[in-house]
């Protein structure tokens, strides 16, 4: 698999911290499961409030989605706005933009103590094809409070149809900041829960080891997909899509940050002289562009530009476009979940952490009921995530996901076996890659 350019630089020049494994029982009145930038910020907020916390990570911190995504720190998050007046009203809409450019001053003054490469910049989307979308973007931001305006042109090498610019949004390096901030936290790594019982968490057990256990008052899931089934129903309200990244030397200065509003489209943005060209983008265990199709673009655009770095990963998304984070479920007191981000973790991860902290620590958090996990779903979201899952679940094949069962496909692009259901992904010899499925796949091999 590829690395990126993050998780290089870390781990060949800098050296990522180390944080020691943890075996046999423990007690502590916080437990935060995953070490990805959610998790790691929970533990960070915690940490200033004074409480007794542990963080477990199943590999090293960062390993996850927060190494391998493009950095954006903007609450420019597509064309939500529109869509949230429509869906949640005015009020609701206007909590959303407040929560994620009060994370964006959060990110401000930790930035200041932690060296991260951050930059301010403007964050754009464009059209190529439906200029009244952006017209009803504008409006909709503008509606907030927040002042945006309509570009005609951008720099970069193709026609547009129309753009909406956030000015004062930020990019930076997320494992500089990442492993910055985690410095003196009480963290443990390749330390992989299993199983969760109510204020129980099972870690290891590798071949002739013991299971340890670590008991907690309350604990925060922030393993990016929920892996505890039985409550909360996020089989049935989350899915994962995957984008492909390619980092190019000699492309071009784009100064900013830019996405098409279309979900297949592209993603640009610079570190140092290297240009982040995301895109080819799909539900993970569907097909998509990939590689392939940035590649098309970068020797269509970019001729002569160098590509140093190839790698893909993909993120949870909710069915409203909203994330997850609060209680993990009506029925399971001291339980809480933060998930489905949309590819917008850099500022969600810092809302999650702020509210969960809150909650863990008894206050009210400001934003309680629009990120409420136990929201009313629309019905008609609801099928189409089921019914994609059931086709899945009554395809035969012998290649199986070991976490709710479905047909698992294989990704050419990256010699996966990937599970078009949730989102769980294996090596070709079944060994667990990603998330929510807990252990590896039986017998996979190759067609
Ligand atoms: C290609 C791409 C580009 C993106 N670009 C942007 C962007 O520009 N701006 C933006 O805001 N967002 C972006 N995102 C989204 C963002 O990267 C993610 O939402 C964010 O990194 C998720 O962080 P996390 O902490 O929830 O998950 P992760 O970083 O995946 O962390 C979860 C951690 O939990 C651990 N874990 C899992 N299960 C267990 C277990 N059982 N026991 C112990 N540990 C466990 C995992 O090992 C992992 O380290 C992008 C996403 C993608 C896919």
């Amino acid at each position: 698999m590829s690395q990126s350019l993050w998780r290089e630089f870390d781990y060949e020049k800098r050296g990522l911290p180390q944080f020691p494994k943890l075996q046999g029982r423990h007690k502590t009145d916080v437990l935060i499961i995953g070490g990805g930038l959610c998790g790691v910020l929970c533990a960070w907020f915690l940490e200033q409030a004074g409480v007794d916390y542990m963080l477990v990570e199943a590999d090293t911190i960062g390993s996850g989605m927060t190494g391998n995504t493009t950095a954006k720190l903007t609450s420019q998050h597509n064309l939500i706005y529109g869509k949230l007046l429509h869906l949640v009203g005015k009020e609701r809409a206007a909590q959303y933009l407040r929560a994620n450019e009060e994370a964006l001053s959060q990110y401000r003054i930790l930035a200041e103590m932690v060296d991260c490469d951050f930059e301010e910049k403007d964050a754009f989307v464009y059209t190529r094809s439906d200029r009244k979308k952006i017209e009803d973007e504008v409006e909709a931001v503008n509606a907030l409070g927040f002042s945006t305006d309509f570009r005609e042109t951008l720099a970069l090498p193709f026609p547009i149809k129309g753009a909406i610019c956030f000015p004062g949004q930020a990019q930076f390096h997320p494992m500089k900041f990442l492993t910055g901030i985690a410095k003196g936290l009480n963290i443990y790594e390749h330390t992989f829960v299993q199983e969760l019982a109510p204020h129980t968490a099972y870690i290891g057990a590798e071949p002739g080891e013991e299971r340890g256990e670590i008991c907690a008052d309350q604990i925060i899931v922030a393993t990016h997909f929920p892996f505890l089934n039985k409550h909360g129903g996020y089989f049935l309200k989350l899915y994962q899509h995957r984008s492909y990244v390619l980092g190019l030397e000699g492309a071009q200065e784009v100064a900013g940050m830019y996405l098409d509003e279309s979900q297949e489209g592209l993603s640009f943005r610079n570190y140092g002289n290297l240009l982040l060209l995301g895109g080819g983008s799909h539900r993970t265990g569907a097909q998509g562009g990939g590689w392939q199709e940035l590649r098309r673009f970068a020797n269509q655009y970019y001729a002569g530009a160098k590509e140093k770095y190839a790698w893909a990963a993909q993120d949870c998304m909710s069915l409203d476009g909203i994330p997850y984070i609060g209680a993990y479920s009506r029925r399971t007191a001291g339980l809480y979940v933060a998930s489905g981000f949309g590819k917008w973790g850099m500022t969600s991860s810092m809302v999650a952490a702020k509210m969960l902290c809150d909650l863990v620590t008894g206050k009210e958090p400001q934003y309680r009921q629009l990120y409420d996990p136990a929201r009313r779903m629309k019905k008609s979201q609801l099928f189409l995530n089921g019914t994609q899952a059931a086709v899945h679940l009554l395809t035969p094949s012998l290649r199986r996901c070991p976490h709710l069962g479905c047909a698992l496909k294989w990704n050419p692009q990256e010699h996966s076996w990937d599970c078009p259901c949730h989102g769980s992904r294996f090596e070709e010899d079944g060994m667990l890659i990603d998330n929510p499925a807990t252990g590896d796949a039986a017998s996979l091999g190759r067609d």
